[in-house]
């Protein structure tokens, strides 16, 4: 797709002339240019710069935004400011989690047009979760009105092992043993990328959110379960085989609590949402009072509401956030002297939490983590909140249709 938008009315293209198209497209999406800016950042000759912009612009894919307002060229005149097409193509972008799926439509600049939020949702591992993952995203597609060839493609966040380079998500929507971005394509029929959760936050943090200006940073994402996404020298460390960050599944404590991948004392087994809610139920069984009462409510008391009744100031909830908290600190201390990041960044629905959970984070972190490392360290909650999957799964698919596509 993206090929033939880049190649349109041309007979043959070569790899170096498609190659400079992607980067001039690539620079675009982040900042809009004149031919004297773009042909200076990307080292090309005015002629030739100015050749495969008019063929990006004669196949749609970029628009003249008309004279810059603050620059003024030799002969006087103002150069035209060049950006991509906002209005014509566009990304979809998945966020699927345990019990909620989020869409995006996202335009070329990676900008949120519209989304959508599901809660009626719970992800399994069958056929019968696939085929009502896919027409909520096709109602949702159809409900925007956009044409199949307008569709730039779609990225796809997940919770559990994903490996991007087949698009194979193994702990759900794993069907017929075949990749989930298989079973995609086939009924949106675009290109499809599959990632984890937390790597997908993390590109989007590092795109659009707090991450921006960091190399070297690490995104805590804290939500039902627990994961970290690494940006090491400004990339985002996958591992060999795409499931590095698995945080939540390193030992932690001698709990004796059975954890969702079998082993016992896992850190995410208390440091997560999931944890939140066992270690609630297992205070109200001792006798400990909270606002939320299990007998006023008709489902199980889930960790949103946990992490509301402690913002709230419920002594109960906020003892299992300080808890939480330290335990992450104490946890992170070793990733920062493992890793010595810039920032580690909290994100997830639990990091709503906000101040309560961050001194409690800093508590453990002073306690476990080297002085000198520690010092170069902030620690910041994310703005992007719930968002950054969506920005993240959009930058996925820029990504890998500019880069590899
Ligand atoms: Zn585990």
């Amino acid at each position: 797709m993206i090929n033939k938008l880049l190649g349109k009315g041309l007979d043959v293209e070569s790899t170096k002339k498609l190659d400079h198209k992607k980067a001039i497209v690539k620079l675009l999406i982040d900042n809009e240019n004149t031919i004297p800016e773009i042909c200076q950042h990307l080292q090309l000759s005015v002629p030739t710069g100015t050749k495969l912009i008019q063929e990006l612009l004669d196949g749609g894919i970029l628009h003249n935004l008309g004279k810059k307002d603050d620059a003024i060229t030799s002969g006087g005149r103002r150069p035209k400011l060049y950006g991509v097409n906002t209005k014509d193509y566009f990304i979809i972008g998945v966020d699927i989690q345990l019990q909620e799926i989020n869409i995006a439509i996202l335009n070329m600049k990676n900008e949120l047009v519209k989304k959508t939020r599901y809660t009626s949702y719970n992800l399994q591992n069958s056929k019968e979760c696939l085929q009502t993952t896919i027409s909520i995203i096709a109602d949702e597609i159809k409900a925007f009105d956009i044409d199949n060839n307008n569709i730039l493609g779609m990225g796809v966040g997940i919770t559990g092992r994903v490996k991007i380079a087949t698009g194979d998500s193994y702990n759900f929507l794993h069907i017929d043993n075949k990749p989930l971005s298989h079973h995609f394509k086939e009924s949106f029929d675009c290109p499809v990328y599959v990632e984890n959760d937390t790597m997908i936050m993390t590109l989007g943090e590092q795109s659009f959110g707090l991450g921006q200006q960091l190399r070297n940073f690490v995104f805590v994402n804290l939500s039902k379960g627990l994961g970290l996404g690494i940006i090491s020298e400004g990339t985002l460390h996958t591992g060999k085989s795409g499931y590095a960050g698995e945080f939540g599944h390193t030992h932690f404590f001698d709990n004796n609590r059975l954890c969702i991948c079998g082993k016992k004392g896992c850190l995410g087994t208390e440091v997560s949402g999931h944890g939140m809610e066992e270690i609630f139920y297992e205070k109200i069984q001792k006798g400990e009072q909270s606002k939320l009462n299990p007998a006023d409510f008709k489902k199980r008391i889930n960790y949103h509401q946990i992490v509301n009744a402690a913002i709230e100031g419920d002594m109960t909830c906020m003892e299992i956030i300080q808890d939480l908290g330290f335990n992450l600190g104490k946890s992170l201390a070793g990733i920062i002297n493992l890793l010595n990041p810039e920032a580690i960044i909290l994100g997830g629905t639990c990091a709503e939490a906000g101040d309560v959970l961050k001194h409690s984070i800093q508590s453990g972190l002073q306690r476990f983590a080297l002085p000198m490392p520690l010092k170069d360290c902030q620690i910041i909650i994310s703005e992007l909140g719930a968002k950054a999957s969506l920005i993240g799964a959009g930058r996925l698919v820029l990504n890998e249709i500019l880069n590899n596509g």
